[in-house]
């Protein structure tokens, strides 16, 4: 799958300006970009910690993924994104070796990234995000 390191991890959380001034006054990290993706109903806003960054996830609707799964289990981490080489074929390779997929091809996540997402039923529980630059 040739996967180079963890791009980021996705929080998701209640309040997006609560969150970012928590990284940015308790931990002291800098908030470097706020982004909305209209298609999967949420306003991101990102960390960069060494090569990983960190991925805060606001619903911008009440039936959005993000909001489900405030509902379901609360605020907290969302998912696990790794970097690849190319999304498809990755996707590709999971799927041959029995992994069940949300997404059998790659779209365009935030920072025009390529994403495709892997079912946490066949991750271990952890939803898995495979994402790559164009
Ligand atoms: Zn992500």
């Amino acid at each position: 799958m040739d996967i180079s390191h963890i791009e980021h991890l996705g929080i998701a959380v209640e309040n997006l300006q609560n969150a970012i001034d928590f990284y940015e006054n308790t931990l002291g990290i800098h908030c470097y970009a706020t982004e909305e993706v209209k298609d999967q109903h949420v306003k991101t806003a990102f960390f960069k910690i060494g090569d990983t960054k960190i991925e805060l996830l606001e619903s911008t609707s009440p039936d959005g993924p993000i909001a489900k799964f405030i509902e379901k289990k609360g605020q907290g981490i969302h998912h696990i994104a790794f970097a690849v080489k190319d999304t498809n074929k990755a996707l590709k390779i999971a799927e041959q070796r029995g992994v069940k997929l949300i997404d059998k091809k790659s779209r365009k996540g935030a920072e025009g990234l390529d994403i495709g997402f892997l079912h946490p039923k066949s991750t271990q529980g952890v939803l898995t995000e495979l994402c790559s630059k164009k």
